[in-house]
């Protein structure tokens, strides 16, 4: 019944030559909301032939069919939903109404009904607009490719590439929503290959964020293998603001899950595996605020534990809003090895090396805070320098980048850190 549309926009980049002000309206807004899902499988894609024609933004020679079957293949697996391909001459995405007409495509045609998606945001990636019927299922979903950008599924340079792409928006086509974990698959914006200098900058994979919000949204992890909740309430939150909620490995400091509280502070996670978590706290309203440390939880397979608390909320006098390498910052995560020590930037406002620690809640990633190093970026904007090592053993996943400021307030990129084996 109800129409929306999703998108993935290109990671802005900021060298230390740009201002960054361009940046600041790709913050994530995020919504508490009973997400759609489809009742069941199986689901039927068709491919467009515009895939597969000599469209000159698809890089000639690109494996799109592999691209597609990868990119729903471990969605497929987790969500324990069957998909069906067909090749369609269909070109264009169904208009906006009650339904569609009942054929999932994906297509990059630039006919001028694509295009026209695309029209307030020449930067994004793709699109996927999805159909719901009045009970809350998924009926349809078109992703269209954005006949304005250039694909290809070899890593080239400045091409976004087109198994990641395909990847973030057949979660949109299964239902899942933005996740505000900035190394997320489902984070809002994806970065184009070869940005600050990394070939596979571009290239994102399913992370546990992305496995524990797909689990939850389709019940496929409550067995006793896997996966137990969380639920609870802060009370005392800012009215009309944001509170966005990470699960975090209480002993490896991994990010695993995200959340975000309704307006009455209520929180869930679910499709996590049992272990024992910390739960970390940003809100936002018209101010920032100190992200904080909400409380520890233990959660079991196949029960849903509880953690209520107050709001521990503090005034912020600083922010940190990118981080990168090279010199340049981006929205984007970092990716680094086990056994690897990094030059990392940060920048945002208010930020000086005097004072200010560099933590990320884990002992397998660590900033040796004697390195810190002062950068002005134009703008007014300031940032840091520091040495930053990852220890051999470091579990791979997600993690956290904060700083910290003299008087204990912390701003953080939430999993902001890839840790990877596969580079
Ligand atoms: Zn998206």
């Amino acid at each position: 019944m109800s129409v929306f549309r999703r998108s993935l926009t290109a990671t802005i980049l900021l060298s230390l030559l740009f201002s960054m002000t361009a940046w600041a309206a790709s913050v994530p807004v995020a919504a508490a909301q009973q997400l759609a899902k489809w009742k069941q499988g199986p689901i039927r894609i068709a491919l467009s032939q515009s895939l597969f024609q000599f469209e000159p933004n698809i890089k000639a020679g690109s494996d799109v069919r592999g691209a597609v079957d990868r990119a729903i293949a471990d969605w497929a697996g987790l969500a324990d939903i069957e998909f069906v391909q067909t090749v369609s001459d269909k070109l264009n995405v169904s208009p906006v109404g009650q339904s569609g007409d009942g054929i999932s495509l994906i297509t990059i045609a630039p006919t001028p009904e694509n295009i026209l998606l695309f029209k307030n945001d020449n930067e994004e990636a793709a699109k996927t607009r999805v159909f719901v019927d009045r009970r809350g299922f998924i009926t349809e979903a078109d992703i269209v490719l954005s006949p304005l950008q250039q694909f290809s599924t070899d890593g080239s340079y400045g091409t976004f590439d087109l198994e990641s792409t395909l990847k973030h928006e057949i979660g949109h086509l299964l239902g899942l929503s933005h996740s505000s974990v900035v190394g997320s698959l489902m984070y809002d914006s994806a970065a184009t290959n070869g940005v600050f200098g990394d070939r596979t900058a571009g290239i994102s994979r399913i992370t546990e964020d992305d496995r524990s919000a797909i689990r939850d949204l389709y019940d496929t992890g409550q067995g006793d293998d896997c996966c137990g909740s969380l639920a609870g309430r802060i009370t005392g939150t800012i009215k009309g603001g944001r509170t966005e909620l990470w699960l975090q490995d209480a002993s490896s400091g991994r990010l695993v899950s995200h959340a975000n509280a309704n307006a009455d502070g209520s929180f869930r996670f679910g499709g996590v595996a049992g272990g024992d978590y910390q739960v970390v706290v940003r809100e936002t309203g018209r101010n920032a605020y100190s992200t904080y440390i909400l409380g520890e939880a233990t959660i079991e397979n196949g029960v849903t534990a509880t953690l209520n608390r107050k709001s521990l909320r503090r005034p912020l006098d600083f922010s940190l809003l990118m981080i990168g390498r090279n010199g340049v910052l981006t929205d984007s995560p970092l990716k680094l090895s086990p056994g690897g020590t990094y030059q990392v930037y940060v920048g945002g406002r208010g930020i000086s090396a005097d004072g200010f620690s560099v933590e990320t809640g884990s002992q397998f990633v660590t900033a040796d805070n004697s390195s810190l190093t002062a950068v002005a970026y134009e703008g007014g904007y300031s940032g840091l320098h520091f040495d930053l090592t990852v220890d051999d053993n470091a579990p791979t996943g997600l993690y956290s980048l904060c700083l910290a400021s003299k008087s204990g307030n912390r701003d953080c990129v939430a999993g902001g850190i890839v840790i990877t084996a596969d580079r």
